[in-house]
């Protein structure tokens, strides 16, 4: 059977689909993530490049993007967050977990950017290698 997930925002307008299996889920403590979301981490997977293709609300999709780093798209209708893009190549993307529709079939599997960690949530112990910086494995 073939893979395919699917995802929505918050208020259903933008949905997509993803057509292969995602390449690994990582937490991010970074600053830019506890802004965007308001919480102390944020979780991500890595997506195969062109993989993900928007099936509706293509116009309402908007983009905040630092001039270092990764643009971080979302719905301009709910604010609600959507995937991480690189700004050289927008096939490549990292899809925010919490916007899946189903089981993505992995797991996170790191936490990076752990040097820059919410001083009011300690990071949970839970076995995973932690990067201070940008994950590298
Ligand atoms: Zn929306
Ligand atoms: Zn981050």
């Amino acid at each position: 059977m073939a893979f395919l997930l699917t995802g929505a925002c918050l208020c259903g307008q933008v949905r997509f689909e993803i057509a292969e299996p995602p390449l690994w889920a990582t937490y991010c403590h970074c600053t830019r993530c506890q802004r965007r979301t308001g919480t102390a981490a944020a979780v991500s997977a890595k997506l195969v490049p062109g993989s993900l293709k928007i099936v509706a609300g293509q116009e309402l999709v908007r983009s905040f993007e630092p001039e270092d780093g990764f643009a971080k798209d979302f719905c301009g209708a709910c604010g609600g967050a959507l995937w991480s893009r690189d700004p050289a190549d927008p096939e490549a993307k990292s899809v925010r977990l919490g916007v899946l529709d189903g089981d993505p079939g992995i797991r996170p599997s790191a936490r990076q950017f752990t040097a820059y960690a919410a001083p009011w949530e300690p990071i949970p112990d839970d076995g995973l290698p932690r990067f201070a910086e940008r994950r590298t494995g």
